[in-house]
């Protein structure tokens, strides 16, 4: 991964906070960024397309993969796999391309490791206790679901003290042009 020529943008943050929003809104607005399509063991939900959302792959093929090195970076969450391809990573780069990698914590530390010259922006609610308000007035989920969510998100905002960014979605607007401010300069 030496001499490349894009830049590398890894995007993270719990899930609800907008992180969504905030990409398709980047994307939209500066098309020649490129966001870069995981794999993943997961189903496709309704409406997602092969190639387009994600490379929905089988476990022992995902598994032989990461066996067979094609992985910059992978992790399991939520029961299922998902991971960046190596080769594909490596091809934009060397195009000049600026690449936008939408994963979770884990895999982000372990492209920190890899490409230090990656730039890791984590975004956050803008409080803990919004989010827990959040998750229990949707009153969809038992108690030990909530904690089990609560806990998965502090786990990743501890993890979020190593990013070279972190963003408080507090306000779409402004968290939008701090985030373009990062990546477009
Ligand atoms: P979802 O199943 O909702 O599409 O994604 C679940 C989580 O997996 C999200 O936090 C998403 O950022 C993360 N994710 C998606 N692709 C990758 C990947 O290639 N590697 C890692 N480590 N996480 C990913």
């Amino acid at each position: 991964m030496h001499n490349t020529k894009g830049k590398l943008f890894v995007i993270s943050g719990c899930s609800g906070v907008g992180k969504g929003t905030l990409l398709d809104m980047l994307l939209k607005r500066h098309p020649q960024l490129k966001l870069s399509v995981s794999a993943t063991t997961r189903n496709p939900r309704p409406g997602e397309k092969e190639g387009v959302n994600y490379f929905f792959t089988g476990k022992e093929e995902f598994l032989n993969g990461v066996k067979n090195g094609e992985f910059l970076e992978w992790a399991e969450f939520n029961g299922n796999y998902y991971g960046t391809k190596k080769d594909r990573v490596e091809k934009m780069l060397s195009l000049g391309e600026n690449l936008i990698l939408e994963i979770e914590t884990q895999g982000a530390l372990q492209i920190k490791q890899k490409l230090p010259d990656a730039v890791l922006v984590f975004i956050l609610p803008p409080s803990l206790e919004e989010l827990e308000n959040r998750l229990r007035r949707r009153n969809t989920e038992d108690e030990k679901s909530i904690q089990g969510r609560l806990h998965e998100v502090r786990r990743e905002i501890e993890c979020s003290k190593n990013y070279d960014y972190r963003i408080v979605n507090d306000n779409l607007e402004r968290a939008f042009k701090e985030l373009e401010n990062i990546i477009c300069g």
